[in-house]
């Protein structure tokens, strides 16, 4: 869950995503507030597994957790 951002400094990329634009805001579920995906600006960042993909909004997501349809 929360590891990742407890174990490496991750200080460097954060301001560099926010220095350019938009900082990245969490995308969570409505229903149980599972983290679905990382927003950068019109887009989001979403890791499923071993997999990472950088999709356009709008974005529509079902919730592993809970199984709610989450739309931005
Ligand atoms: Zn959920």
């Amino acid at each position: 869950m929360a590891y990742a951002f407890n174990v490496r400094p991750s200080h460097q990329s954060i301001t560099r995503f926010s220095s350019s634009s938009v900082p990245p805001a969490e995308w969570r579920c409505l229903e149980c507030g599972k983290l679905l995906g990382v927003r950068h600006g019109a887009r989001i960042q979403i890791r499923f597994q071993r997999h990472c993909y950088l999709v356009s909004l709008p974005v529509e997501a079902i919730c592993r957790g809970c199984g709610t349809v989450n739309q931005t």
